[in-house]
């Protein structure tokens, strides 16, 4: 415990020494952390092999390559964000000039969970190292094999006084950490019920923060949609990562006229993408562990199994499960379920599919799947979601110029991009007013000058 107090305390000596803030300092930390991914891939690989059983093209599409697209856009970026960018001034304030300033926050902590652990956990670092700040990161302990290669990467290239990685559990080291010290912003990507302590304890010392969270994000496949195109789009978004995805379609609702020939085409996009014998098939994963394993299982008696539903607790592996005839009513449809189970549900109209998506809280993502330009408004215009596609699932996460984020129950705060350098830098505004200029009607005795007052200040 002393260990970490010091540590927490050499990092705000290091952010108090100014050394984080130039621009060729960020920089150079964005291009070493670049040259180190690149030395690591094959390390990377393995270890996202070993905690999730991923690919190397999947690693590479759903992590490395993110964390290094993102890496390329601040390095193109950021000496223009960087600036300070000059604003209007009111006639009020004649003739002053304004500027907004993008401050660092200071020291900040990042928490990620095990589902992506790389890019949840560098993608946020990013940003807070483009914003000129000393980081904390604290990677989930379920996903070991990542956390202690990322521990390795970051030790072996930052001073622990810029950038400390601590491990662990959870539970312990973060409360620890945030119960002794004030950190000046807390980024938390995980669940619900984590999150919620986390704003507690932030709250105790007025931290601001963002929450990335979960919830139950759901595909509605209309009467007239690609059919097709859209059981391809959903069954990838959904197990890709063993539907072990924040943003994976939790399940679909999709229109009773085409209710039939959407299953069909799904069953056979399973098929196609994993085989018969999932288990084995190089392009499916394993469910992280027996836990989540167990939970998953007890998913599978919530409705009648359309495909799938095999399972070996010792390989933790769970088929790519399709559900028919679930009650909204039954846990499945309501609780996020953060695995390869997809419960379908039959509607005859929009406000029935639009009830029952409001059952749940406001969730991460949404998706749908029309070509109908009127239900298209409707939906995105009626139901609030953090972010979605229509006739997509799971991409949008990835475009780098749209701000990604919960909303209510699914977080609070959004990144990527430009959006996580604004994260994690303050706006801090400066106005400066020339001395030649200097009225006297804006001085006490103010009697008599309500009028003049009312002219120009509005
Ligand atoms: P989790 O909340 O259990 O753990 C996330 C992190 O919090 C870990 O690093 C863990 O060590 C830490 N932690 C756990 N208990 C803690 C406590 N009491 N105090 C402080 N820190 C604690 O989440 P998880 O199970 O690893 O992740 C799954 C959830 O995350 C799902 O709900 C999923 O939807 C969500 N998620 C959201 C996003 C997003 O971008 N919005 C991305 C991935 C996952």
């Amino acid at each position: 415990m002393t260990d970490l107090n010091s540590s927490l305390a050499d990092l705000r000596s290091y952010y108090n020494s100014h050394s984080t803030k130039s621009y060729a300092f960020r920089k150079k930390q964005l291009q070493l952390l670049k040259q180190t991914l690149l030395a690591y891939e094959k390390e990377i690989e393995k270890a996202l092999y070993a905690d999730l059983k991923k690919n190397a093209e999947e690693t590479y599409a759903t992590e490395t390559g993110l964390v290094l697209a993102e890496i390329n856009v601040v390095l193109k970026n950021l000496c223009r964000w960087m600036k300070p960018e000059s604003v209007e001034t009111n006639l009020v304030n004649f003739p002053s000039s304004s500027k907004i300033y993008r401050d660092p926050l200071g020291v900040v902590l990042i928490i990620s969970p095990w589902n992506y652990p790389l890019q949840l956990l560098l993608i946020p670092l990013i940003g807070a190292i483009a914003g000129g700040n000393c980081v904390v990161l604290k990677p989930s302990e379920f996903s070991p094999a990542t956390s202690a290669l990322i521990e390795k990467i970051i030790t072996e290239i930052f001073p622990s006084e810029y950038i400390k990685v601590i491990t662990g559990d959870g539970a312990q080291v973060v409360s620890a950490m945030m119960k002794n010290f004030r950190f000046d912003y807390v980024f938390y990507t995980g669940s619900i019920p984590v999150g919620k302590i986390i704003y507690q304890m932030a709250a105790e010392k007025l931290v601001p923060v963002t929450l990335e969270l979960g919830g139950k994000s759901p595909a509605i496949v209309c009467a007239d949609a690609n059919i097709t195109v859209a059981a391809k789009r959903i069954a990838f978004g959904k197990f890709i990562n063993t539907g072990q995805t924040c943003i994976a379609p939790d399940y679909v609702l999709v229109h009773n006229a085409v209710k039939e020939k959407f299953i069909n085409k799904l069953k056979e996009t399973i098929m196609k993408f994993y085989s018969d014998d999932a288990a084995n098939n190089y392009n499916y994963g394993k469910i992280i562990n027996e836990k989540r394993f167990d939970k998953l299982v007890g998913y599978l008696a919530d409705g009648k199994i359309v495909t799938g539903g095999e399972y070996n607790r010792e390989k933790l592996f769970i088929a790519p499960t399709v559900l028919e005839n679930v009650s909204p009513d039954s846990p499945i449809m309501h609780e996020e379920i953060f695995g390869p189970v997809l419960p379908v549900i039959g509607y005859n109209t929009t406000e029935e599919a639009m009830n029952i998506v409001e059952r749940n809280e406001t969730p991460l993502a949404f998706y749908l799947f029309t070509n109908d330009k009127n239900e298209e408004k409707e939906w995105v215009e009626k139901i609030s979601f953090g972010g979605g596609c229509i006739n997509n699932t799971d991409w949008h996460f990835t475009n780098h110029h749209l701000p990604f984020g919960g909303v209510g129950n699914s977080g609070i705060g959004a990144y990527h991009g430009k959006f996580t350098f604004d994260t994690f830098t303050r706006a801090k505004p400066v106005m400066k007013t020339p001395t030649w200029f200097d009225p006297s009607f804006k001085y006490p005795p103010l009697k008599g000058k309500l009028k003049l007052f009312k002219w120009f200040i509005k």
